[in-house]
């Protein structure tokens, strides 16, 4: 056995290990509070209420302990055999060989990338599907039939198809191309290729699947618009998508940057919090665009992609790593297979910087929320509207510490509280 592939073993033991452990004492600690609410929420979580979130974080964690070893035992199949055996069935069925190179090997190389990461998510749809129709079923929360589940994948399908092709082409043609330097190319025209698609999504792709309205005028849109003045902010772009035709969880988002910036609010949002709440969410999504986090975020993101391409060029030098992996190494026609390896390491090592990312994230929920509570001059509506959220979408309340620092991209109700509450 070669060392690569016992390093990567190694890597994958290791995460599987501490994702097992976190989400054993995230488990142990909700178990060890279920039957009392804690004191700290004593004052405003009822105990219905909180019986009701602890059966839907049990039976949350019980799924994802259970089907643990099932992603795991897929991902095994897929880098120790299966893809390079299907890789190699498909570039013969499509005459990706010796002989093809430039446009030709382009769109043989595109195709095979985008119908492999298709036919690797497949593996995901038993355990939607059971999420969706057994667990968020029970708990009330979905409201996904099974004919719109249906269409929303056939229509995910079809994007992957029509917007994968092209940009895998790309990529790969700059790698014909230049042999040399491509990566640079490709990982600038790929960072550009996001930026189109930020600000194509909401207008192209997302009414694919959802219907967004702008606010209705009303006590609503006026407290809204008028908050969105005082603290200077283009308030035209605030939007309302029709959430609870799948889910009945509620959101709020920011998205986008310089004038394509937009403001999404849930319908289920909407009918959940009072409009003084609304406004405080909004206040928080404002701060997050005054803070320029989504700049800091786009930043980040292009650095790691010169580091992601970086790799995969180093790779493609490397003939003993494809086979490793299996692979017949074949001069030029290695960049699909390198793509897929460059990724799956890279989800072994993201493992171990997540909890850094998910630190920068509650950093910049702590900014925002900061912000919000300057511009309406206290938390309280922050403080009232988090409460509702917490308590509507059944949220666990007793996170164990160490899971909260390795996957929580939002500080707890709790930790948030106290902040908006400090001077
Ligand atoms: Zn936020």
């Amino acid at each position: 056995m070669s060392l690569i592939l016992i390093a990567y073993l190694v890597f994958l033991g290791a995460k599987t290990a501490a994702q097992l452990s976190l989400s054993w004492l995230n488990r142990r600690e909700m178990l060890r509070h279920k039957d009392a609410v804690p004191a700290k929420y004593a004052d405003h979580v009822k105990w219905e209420d909180y019986q009701k979130s602890v059966a839907y974080s049990l039976e949350n964690s019980k799924f994802s302990l259970l089907t643990k070893p099932y992603d795991v035992v897929w991902e095994l199949l897929w880098v120790l055999g299966l893809y390079a055996c299907i890789y190699a069935w498909a570039s013969q069925w499509i005459g990706l060989d010796a002989g093809t190179a430039g446009w030709s090997a382009t769109w043989r190389e595109s195709v095979i990338c985008v119908a492999m990461i298709f036919l690797m998510s497949l593996t995901d749809l038993p355990l939607d599907l059971y999420e969706t129709f057994k667990i968020e079923e029970k708990h009330g929360f979905n409201k996904t039939t099974p004919r719109l589940w249906v269409f929303d994948q056939l229509k995910g399908w079809a994007l992957e198809f029509i917007i994968g092709v092209p940009v895998a082409s790309l990529l790969i043609g700059f790698y014909h191309l230049f042999p040399d330097t491509w990566w640079i190319f490709a990982q600038c025209a790929f960072f550009v290729i996001q930026l189109f698609l930020m600000v194509l999504y909401p207008k192209l792709i997302l009414p694919l699947f959802n219907k967004l309205t702008p606010l209705p005028e009303g006590e609503l849109k006026t407290e809204l618009v008028a908050l969105a003045e005082k603290a200077g902010f283009v308030a035209d772009k605030i939007e309302v998508i029709d959430s609870s035709k799948r889910s009945g969880h509620s959101n709020a988002y920011f998205s986008g940057f310089g004038k394509w910036r937009r403001i999404v609010l849930f319908d289920t949002l909407i009918k959940q919090l009072e409009p003084k709440e609304i406004c405080a969410v909004l206040a928080h999504e404002i701060g997050h665009s005054k803070k320029g986090h989504i700049t800091k975020h786009l930043f980040l993101s292009f650095f790691l992609g010169f580091l992601a391409f970086g790799l995969v060029a180093a790779i493609l030098r490397w003939p003993a790593f494809f086979e490793a992996f299996g692979f017949e190494y074949r001069q030029n026609l290695m960049i699909v297979p390198a793509f897929f390896l460059v990724s799956e390491f890279a989800s072994l090592i993201a493992f171990w910087i997540s909890p850094l990312s998910a630190f920068l994230s509650r950093k910049h929920e702590y900014e925002a929320d900061a912000y919000a509570k300057q511009l309406l001059g206290n938390g309280e509506a922050l403080v009232s509207g988090l409460r509702k959220l917490n308590k509507e979408n059944l949220s666990n309340l007793t996170p164990h510490p160490f899971y909260v620092n390795f996957y929580y991209s939002h500080p707890t109700l709790e930790q948030r509280t106290k902040a908006l509450r400090s001077n």
